[in-house]
């Protein structure tokens, strides 16, 4: 048995994105708000908690993207001066204007009004990774204890009782022997653990799963792509946001795409965002949401935006789509879910900063009434979920309650449910109150009309051009992705025989295709079945988590590689 060090926590945070310092920064102000009231009053006791943050990469921020328009709501409420607050919240622009565009394959046309949802006016472009570093120093500067590069490899648990983290071990070669540098992971205990992994976390799924805190439908989640391009000066003025529909999806798959305008960044540089997300609940097993935005990009109504410039910065990443009744429950017998984890994003705005900040302090709140009882269990951290209920979380969560679900139907359905939900404010929505779904990847399709006459899938390829368009490897030098590559695959996958057998037959082998990282390849290898073997480049890997979403056979495990190895995200 190993032997593990183990430091007492009071908090323990786990991950560093913006529901996790929002926690840790809620709760020392809070803390510290506390104090100041119990020696006014003169009586009562003070709290010294220690609070710890741990976060998978080298460096706070380096695994931080989004889409990339903020609602400033959350921050307003977290930290109210924000807006003048030295040294600056590191926004990119204040939308100056907004519209939607329907793309055909040769055209399109511009909304005549923009719908309300995508309505962005008073909100930010930003830059997630920017934003979180800028929320990590001042967490810093509140004595939260932050470990960037510790990874969490599972939870420590007594029954159901979260007790802990245990972090991962380092210093293990790809046999799985141990090396000179060799480190046991240390236990990280907490009276509570606070889970702000993001979309897909491995402890929060594991967690999820054994303790059945699934909501009424299990989570859909969608994976969106991401560049930010250097273009030439007044080609998209800053603050410009610009939603797309239609091309280059089909109509039985959910999603959109954007451009942003950043302004000047990187020292004098104008700087466009662009992304496309696709919902991972598709049918075509060849979908893959790199090869979908390079096509994006080759559009008429599209191609100007980036006329003349460079690409500087590629990532990826998965969200959670599902919507209120996706959430799973998210508190329990000391542990809460805050963020991504918990299913907080809005997707019919394609927006969950606001949300993920705004948990991260209901959950500061509840983490002070657990330190002031000394109590975390069920009872007390079931506070969590009525302040959630009680809060604008709650009601705009509510209004789109079946934006998600309602695409299931085509894209035509969707949008006309869509519709309803915003002329109504999500009041009598006409299909039912509650629409079911179920899990993403069991909408794939097997053998069907994305397969050609000799059974093999049909791949729309795309000869990248390296000037507009770029293959997957050229993407990932650009997310900055780095690992060490003498450690155990982090991509676990249980039954690596269906890789060269079913899956070739049934679906193609989809994970060559939907990883947008070029991970997953089918290699020759002469006496398999049909003449090819899965082989993984796990150092690609940017930690998006849709392998282990959409896996049609739910065989692939991402489990937390060793600290520091991933992306290292640059204004995505
Ligand atoms: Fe994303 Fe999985 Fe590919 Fe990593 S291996 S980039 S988690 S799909």
């Amino acid at each position: 048995m190993t032997e593990r060090d183990v430091m007492d926590f009071d908090v323990v945070v786990v991950g560093a994105g913006p529901a996790g310092l929002a926690t840790a920064i809620h709760l020392a102000n809070l803390v510290e708000r506390h104090n100041q009231d119990v020696e006014k009053a003169g009586k009562g006791d003070k709290l010294e908690p220690q609070i710890c943050l741990i976060e998978k990469a080298a460096e706070i921020g380096n695994h931080s993207i989004s889409g990339g328009v903020m609602d400033p709501k959350g921050l307003d409420q977290l930290l109210p001066g924000w807006r003048t607050m030295e040294p600056k919240a590191p926004v990119e622009a204040e939308v100056h204007d907004d519209y939607a565009l329907w793309l055909t394959a040769k055209g399109g046309f511009k909304f005549p009004i923009t719908p309300p949802p995508l309505k962005n006016h008073g909100n930010f472009v930003v830059s997630l990774n920017k934003m979180v570093k800028w929320l990590g120093a001042i967490a810093e500067q509140k004595g939260i204890q932050i470990f960037p590069g510790f990874p969490a490899a599972q939870l420590v648990r007594d029954g159901n009782r979260v007790t802990g983290v245990q972090l991962g071990d380092s210093g293990i070669d790809k046999h799985g022997q141990q090396k000179g540098n060799y480190q046991a992971g240390g236990i990280l205990a907490g009276k509570l653990v606070v889970l702000a992994e993001g979309s897909r976390g491995s402890l929060t799924k594991q967690l999820v799963a054994d303790l059945n805190l699934e909501g009424k439908n299990p989570q859909v989640y969608g994976v969106g792509a991401k560049e930010v391009w250097e273009v030439p000066a007044g080609q998209c003025a800053p603050g410009l946001v610009v939603h797309t529909m239609g091309y280059p999806l089909d109509s039985h798959t959910f999603g959109g795409g954007w451009v942003y305008g950043m302004g000047k960044s990187e020292g004098d540089k104008n700087l466009v965002s662009i992304g496309l997300v696709v919902g991972l609940d598709y049918r075509d097993p060849t979908m893959d949401v790199h090869r979908q935005l390079q096509r994006m990009k080759l559009h008429p109504k599209v191609a100007p935006f980036l006329k003349g410039g460079k690409l500087l910065h590629y990532g990826a990443k998965s969200l959670p789509e599902g919507g209120l009744y996706s959430m799973p429950r998210v508190y329990g017998d000391g542990f809460l879910l805050v963020g991504d984890a918990a299913g907080l994003m809005n997707s019919m705005r394609l927006k969950g900063i606001h949300l993920a900040l705004r948990s991260g302090m209901l959950a500061a709140e509840t983490a002070l009434a657990c330190l002031q009882k000394g109590d975390s269990s069920m009872a007390t951290t079931v506070a969590y979920d009525q302040k959630i209920k009680a809060d604008w979380i709650h009601d705009e969560l509510w209004k789109c309650r079946n934006f998600h679900q309602g695409f299931h139907k085509g894209r035509l359905a969707g949008l006309v449910n869509a519709g309803f939900a915003t002329m109504f404010g999500g009041k009598g929505t006409f299909w039912s109150d509650e629409l079911k779904s179920n899990a993403g990847h069991t909408y794939m399709q097997k053998v069907g009309p994305y397969f050609g006459g000799k059974g093999k899938p049909k791949v729309d390829k795309l000869a990248e051009d390296g000037v507009l368009t770029f293959d997957k490897l050229t993407s990932v030098y650009s997310s900055g992705t780095l690992h060490e590559e003498d450690q155990p695959c982090h991509l676990v996958v249980t039954q690596p025989d269906l890789c060269s057998t079913r899956c070739v037959e049934e679906f193609g082998n989809p994970c060559q295709h939907f990883c947008p990282a070029a991970v997953y390849e089918m290699e020759e290898k002469a006496g398999t079945r049909h003449g090819v073997e899965l082989k993984i480049n796990a150092s690609n890997c940017v930690h998006c988590k849709t392998c282990d979403i959409m896996d049609p056979y739910q065989v692939i495990n991402w489990v937390t590689p060793e600290g520091g190895g991933g992306p290292n995200y640059t204004n995505l």
